[in-house]
């Protein structure tokens, strides 16, 4: 069994989510008492936040390749960044380490394709939603990606920084992420993309009938299947 590199921390709400099923399905694989080889290493999310918002995106590039070249000297076999947004730091981070970077916006385009969605919704940080580092991978799949309006981003985005990274839950929040889902669906979206990892720990498939593609969940899996070589 490979040993799982999670990079995780933004925050550590879903990096919960990721080391809940990356040993789920392995057990799941493996049956028994199995479960997933991992090592984590959890940054302070302040920090990384703060380099988001300055707009110091090669100093976040240098604290997270730190954390994956130590998660390398471990023992990891590949690393798993537990946040979409900081994805857009993937080149600089790949470029430090001899380990794969199993990418969160590739294995949804996977899944997206299995399900034949040529256009999806997606919603994340206002940084995920308004720049191309993420998106590109999804359109080079050869889907069409719907983002909600200006106003619409703002709203999702505070719902992520301001309630979901703090462990805050409300039904306020819930129903208008769902309103906002509504609007892409009405614009021809066939599924949404929770292209945030905490956006899961808010809404899930049960809240509505559009496919939805819960990146968090979708990246956990891919991880422990390749652990697992499934
Ligand atoms: N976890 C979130 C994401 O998937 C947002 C927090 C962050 O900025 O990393 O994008």
């Amino acid at each position: 069994m490979k040993t799982i590199g999670l990079l995780g921390g933004m925050s550590w709400e879903s990096t919960v989510t990721y080391y809940k099923i990356v040993n789920e399905t392995v057990k799941k694989e493996l049956g028994g008492l199995h479960s997933a080889k991992v090592l984590l290493y959890s940054v302070d999310f302040s920090e990384i936040e703060k380099c988001q918002a300055d707009g110091e995106w090669d100093k976040s590039a240098v604290i997270l390749s730190t954390a994956a070249r130590n998660l390398e000297k471990a023992g990891a076999d590949f690393i798993v960044i537990c946040t979409n947004t900081m994805h857009k730091v993937v080149p600089q981070i790949q470029n430090s380490i001899n380990i794969p970077v199993i990418h969160i916006a590739e294995a949804t385009a996977d899944e997206l394709k299995h399900y034949n969605i040529t256009k999806v919704a997606l919603l994340g940080t206002k940084y995920t939603m308004t720049q191309d580092f993420y998106k590109e991978k999804i359109v080079h799949a050869g889907i069409t990606v719907l983002v909600p309006d200006e106003e619409e981003i703002e709203i999702v985005n505070d719902i992520i920084y301001n309630e979901l990274c703090l462990g805050i839950i409300s039904e306020a929040s819930k129903e208008k992420l769902l309103n906002i889902i509504h609007g892409l669906a009405k614009q021809g979206a066939q599924g949404v993309i929770l292209g945030c990892t905490e956006i899961g720990l808010l809404i899930q498939q049960k809240d509505m009938e559009l496919p939805v593609f819960d990146t968090a969940q979708i990246h956990a899996v891919r991880a422990a299947e390749l652990s697992i070589e499934v």
